[in-house]
């Protein structure tokens, strides 16, 4: 009945040595107010921009991720409106040329079922600009900061494709993450790096294919759980006015706090009232093909391609997923597949004991990634040795908690605390069985409850392992307890 029919716009700041239209540093975060600043980003009058070359490329390079068209003629435009932070009364950004149009981003989400279908959610244009500065409220006052005005700004527009919150989770994040990837920007959202405008309304008896005769747009949302809280709060608002009867019109609504709830605060302006027209003291800009060439040539290894990659190796998805969104553990993978060109089919298995328990070693202990004691020699020993038999995963956890106690980081550590432990795999089956017979003896409590609980037999094998110290091969134990139980 009611359906939600949402668009984002994504503000990202290039990442670029100076700022868009001077030559001001662009490292500005954490220094004192206004010590960045010219006449240039100012806005004096008088005072003439000369564009920044390298914030086009990083333009172009996200555009072109984004499988955008490009303009190759494109130009700047005045988007012309008031504000305290924007002292010329005007925004130097691009209107009917953008330097990239009609793209679009493939994300996948679960549908009602659970299974993952893959959708593509259309990219109206990506254009540049540049940001303005900042208004800092404190009591009756309000200072104003420019050290961000004139930063580099990249503006991504969706179509309003989004049906579902879902839809809009996996879209956030597969951005930011293809942000990161081209290295355009770091998206840091709390240095306000990536910023989300969402437009949300309800679609009720309209035919298909027609929107809303509304919208919202609310601005400035600076992180993806608070866009998740924002649309949730405005879902149930809007449907709360139209179940009254009540209309809905155009309108811009900010943040309350951090909760989701949204606040109005003016009725939206038209495009119109934006008086755009060609920045006069800016040169069109053409992009001939050797330097849309070189944009393509540089392109790197893609979110999508990475996770396709490490499917191919026999990865597990949601391991894969995780590798792909921190880098840090992806390039320790690729580094340990480059290693593992000969034995491939140890990848998955080391792979999930990078994923699992050295990951939560590390976290636990507060450690780095890079600081981890278990190296990839070590990792390849484990494994291989689980491989041949020769191992139990039991017996490599040990080693690897033993590794992270004796902070033993050399290669081959793994290897000798294997031979000092005795932990060895246990494969003779005249030893298991004698641990199994013990077990069987030990639990008649146990072996009394089968009947009734087959599963029962699975604690039997623990307790076996266990007496093990993990050691017995597991495949012999659950042989040899279900032969014992059996008789
Ligand atoms: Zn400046
Ligand atoms: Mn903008």
């Amino acid at each position: 009945m009611y359906e939600p029919v949402i668009g984002l716009e994504i503000h990202v700041q290039a990442k670029t040595k100076s700022k868009m239209f001077c030559s001001c540093a662009a490292d500005y975060f954490g220094d004192e107010p206004n010590s960045h600043v010219c006449p240039v980003c100012l806005g004096l009058p008088g005072a003439l921009p000369v564009p920044n070359k390298a914030a086009v490329d990083q333009t172009l390079k996200i555009a072109t991720a984004l499988n955008c068209e490009i303009n190759q003629y494109s130009k700047f435009d005045r988007k012309n409106y008031f504000y305290p932070d924007l002292p010329k009364g005007y925004q130097i950004s691009q209107y009917d040329l953008p330097f990239g149009k009609n793209g679009y981003l493939e994300i996948e989400t679960p549908d009602a079922d659970g299974n993952l279908s893959k959708r593509q959610i259309r990219i109206r244009r990506v254009h540049l600009e540049e940001d303005t500065g900042k208004s800092v409220h404190e009591g009756e006052y309000t200072y104003l900061d420019f050290n961000k005005s004139g930063m580099p700004l990249m503006e991504i527009v969706t179509e309003p494709d989004f049906d579902t919150l879902a839809e809009v989770t996996a879209f956030a994040k597969l951005l930011r993450q293809t942000v990161i990837y081209t290295g355009v920007s770091d998206a840091e959202m709390q240095k306000g790096q990536m910023r989300f405008e969402l437009n949300i309304s309800l679609r009720t008896n309209e035919p298909e294919g027609e929107l809303p005769p509304y919208r919202v747009e609310v601005k400035n949302i600076g992180s993806i759980s608070v866009l998740e809280k924002v649309i949730e709060y405005e879902m149930k608002r809007q449907r709360e006015i139209l179940e009254e009867g009540g209309k809905l019109s155009n309108e811009t609504r900010g943040l309350k706090d951090m909760t989701g709830e949204t606040v109005s605060q003016r009725v939206k302006e038209g495009e119109n009232d934006y008086r755009y027209f060609p920045e006069p003291d800016i040169p069109p800009v053409v992009i001939d093909d050797a330097w849309l060439a070189s944009i393509k040539a540089a392109m790197p290894e893609l979110p999508w391609t990475r996770t396709a990659r490490y499917l191919s190796l026999g990865i597990a998805k949601d391991q894969a997923e995780i590798l792909v969104d921190q880098q840090e553990k992806g390039n320790w993978v690729d580094n340990l597949v480059s290693e593992l060109k000969d034995q491939p089919t140890l990848i998955p298995e080391a792979t999930k004991w990078l994923v699992g328990e050295i990951s939560g070693l590390l976290e636990k202990n507060g450690r780095d990634f890079a600081a981890s004691p278990v190296s990839s020699a070590d990792l390849i020993y484990l494994v291989s040795a689980q491989q041949k038999g020769e191992l139990s995963g039991s017996a490599i956890k040990t080693v690897i908690a033993k590794m992270f106690d004796a902070e033993l980081g050399k290669s081959g550590a793994a290897a000798e605390i294997v031979q000092a432990e005795g932990l060895a795999q246990v494969n003779d089956e005249a030893q298991i069985k004698v641990w199994v017979d013990q077990v069987i003896a030990e639990n008649p409590q146990v072996i009394a409850s089968l009947a009734k609980n087959p599963n029962a037999a699975k604690s039997l094998i623990g307790k076996v392992m266990g007496l093990s110290r993990g050691r017995a091969n597991p495949q012999v134990v659950e042989k040899l307890v279900n032969e014992g139980v059996a008789s």
